[in-house]
């Protein structure tokens, strides 16, 4: 009886101090967060948006002249040279729209990856969020940075924006849109529908690349194409020119997202049961592209 007992010890002991041969395979989003600092590589995306990493990744500073990181405690300040060239052109050309510059969100860890909480993309260090917030200074404290709410600029039923909208948030908007860095932009319905009537009709190609989306009413989210030379970095499908059939996509498809998807979100219509999917935050390492393991390893 003792002998089995201690039998059973020990093999508690050993399950516990071998939790690699028994436990589940490491979740690549543990893993990418779990780093502090970028890889010593070329910069380079590799992979897609929602499935991949980043190489040589560097940081976007906390503060500049005309921007300011928010909650620098996630650490995802991160993005390829591209990315962070284009938030501080941006940042300036914010003060264009009477704005003292951006207060910039999530980018990327400094590795990129599937992250343990929040985004399904923002994988390559080419995702970047922005606060709808005008600044009103940019000399927040890494606390405030922390607590501060971003801007709200839709009504609660969704079918609008609310009287925090304004003309210089369409400006900053149409120059983050029109820059040839930027493959698409998401932004909550409201916020597109209204872009969409006060534009005026000899200026909205640029709106093409303005995608609606669920959420997205307190940031907008700037996605880069995959730079000129980047062979591992994968172009999303279909295009924005595809999805608008050549248009603005301001259009029935943009109607969609007041109605049936409204209606849909109240009374969920029956999904076909089967098997459920892994999702980027249950990603081993093996559904990553092969080089991010070297992204991961290197110095
Ligand atoms: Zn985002």
């Amino acid at each position: 009886m003792k002998n089995l007992r201690l039998l059973a010890l020990s093999l508690a002991a050993l399950l516990a101090l071998a939790p690699c041969s028994f436990a589940k395979e490491a979740r690549a989003a543990q893993l990418f967060a779990a780093v502090a600092g970028p890889s010593s590589q070329a910069s380079q995306p590799i992979g897609s948006y929602s499935r991949g990493c980043g190489a040589g990744m560097v940081e976007l500073p906390e503060s500049g002249p005309t921007w300011q990181a928010m909650r620098l405690s996630r650490n995802r300040n991160w993005g390829q040279p591209v990315l962070i060239d284009y938030l501080i052109d941006l940042s300036q050309a914010a003060t264009q729209a009477g704005w003292r510059g951006l207060y910039i969100g999530d980018l990327a860890q400094p590795r990129g990856g599937p992250s343990p909480s929040g985004h399904l993309s923002h994988q390559t260090g080419l995702d970047a969020d922005i606060w709808y917030t005008p600044p009103p200074r940019l000399d927040l404290s890494a606390g405030e940075r922390e607590k501060l709410g971003a801007m709200i600029v839709r009504t609660d039923d969704q079918k609008s924006v609310n009287g925090n909208w304004t003309a210089s948030h369409m400006a900053v908007l149409k120059a983050a849109a029109s820059d040839k860095r930027v493959d698409r932009i998401f932004v909550a319905a409201a916020v597109k529908i209204e872009m969409c009537k006060t534009a005026t009709a000899k200026d909205k190609k640029w709106l093409q690349k303005i995608r609606p989306i669920y959420g997205h009413h307190d940031h907008f989210h700037v996605r880069l194409k995959c730079p000129a030379g980047a062979s591992s970095c994968e172009t999303q499908t279909p295009t924005v020119s595809e999805l608008s059939n050549g248009g603005d996509g301001c259009d029935e498809t943009l109607t969609w997202w007041v109605t049936t998807y409204l209606d849909e979100l109240k009374n969920p219509p029956k999904k076909p049961s089967g098997p459920k999917k892994r999702g980027p935050r249950e990603y081993v390492m093996a559904d990553l592209p092969k080089a991010c393991k070297g992204v991961l390893a290197s110095d």
